[in-house]
């Protein structure tokens, strides 16, 4: 597993690379642009050539982005879409750049609307931006939120990837804290092996890519979407040990995207708890 911290890229690409190695992090997630604004950030290929550079001097294994939160796919309205697909093909090009194993997404909201339309612009929006776009997948991210977030579920996740076209190019990141404040009984090795068994059922264990690990400041069912700092939430240090050593997330990315002592994102303190837990979690399982 390739714990690490969500950085910023604040003074370019190769500062994040810096941000990784200070956060003594195994893989970083960035966003390709301010996460707040629709413009993008146009880099050019010497600073892809120089994230490279960077990239290949350092430890870190894996780089994740993070497309904006501003996309929504299943909008009906012709600004947003145009603007969600731009972005999101814009994230994709960012990850063709810097060789990225995938551009995380929030696939959209209804925000009122009936479901099945919404569900299909989405994997109509997505299907293009993968069009546009060279090798980088886009990994569905499991939702939590208000406002009729869409891959709430196994089923939903499922349905978009068969609604996008089901290529290769398509898979899954779970967050920690989405399963728990949707629901998913992950409190336990059992609980958590059960609910992976479901995923691999729905969606096939071999679209599952990247995890997110974040503690929940909502308790277990709650369905809203805050984060906690590990071990200082609702889940607390256990179920995340739990959930660090599940023998199926071998190998993947996991990145901590908390609000961090001062609010400025994890740090190398959490990044190293984080590793220790996953520690402890394997320790346990070895001697249940
Ligand atoms: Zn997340
Ligand atoms: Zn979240």
């Amino acid at each position: 597993m390739l714990i690490g911290a969500h950085v910023s890229t604040a003074g370019g690409l190769t500062k994040a690379v810096e941000r990784g190695v200070e956060t003594g992090s195994d893989a970083i997630q960035i966003f390709p642009q301010s996460p707040r604004a629709w413009r993008p950030t146009n880099y050019t290929p010497s600073d892809f050539e120089a994230f490279h550079e960077a990239f290949a001097a350092s430890p870190l294994e894996s780089v994740v982005i993070h497309a904006v939160y501003l996309i929504n796919c299943a909008s009906k309205e012709p600004e947003i879409r145009s603007k969600s697909i731009a972005a999101l093909t814009h994230a994709l090009r960012v990850g063709d750049g810097i060789g990225a194993d995938g551009v995380v997404l929030h696939a959209g909201a209804r925000k009122g609307e009936p479901h099945e339309p919404s569900m299909k612009r989405a994997g109509e929006a997505i299907r293009e931006a993968l069009a546009e776009s060279e090798t980088t997948p886009v990994l569905l991210e499991n939702t939590a939120g208000t406002n009729g977030p869409l891959g709430q579920d196994f089923d939903e996740l499922a349905e978009l990837i068969e609604l996008a076209g089901g290529s290769e190019r398509l898979g899954v990141c779970l967050d920690s804290c989405h399963l728990f404040a949707w629901g998913f009984d992950i409190r336990t090795a059992e609980g958590l092996a059960a609910v992976i068994d479901e995923f691999d059922a729905k969606v096939g264990l071999e679209r599952l890519r990247c995890l997110h690990v974040n503690d929940s400041r909502i308790p277990f069912g709650g369905k809203r979407d805050q984060h906690a700092n590990i071990g200082e939430g609702e889940m607390g240090d256990e179920v995340i040990s739990v959930f660090l050593s599940e023998p199926r997330f071998e190998g993947l990315p996991a990145l901590l995207e908390t609000p961090g002592p001062e609010r400025k994102g994890p740090d190398r303190a959490e990044v190293e708890k984080t590793k220790r837990l996953r520690e402890s979690g394997l320790e346990a399982r070895k001697g249940g």
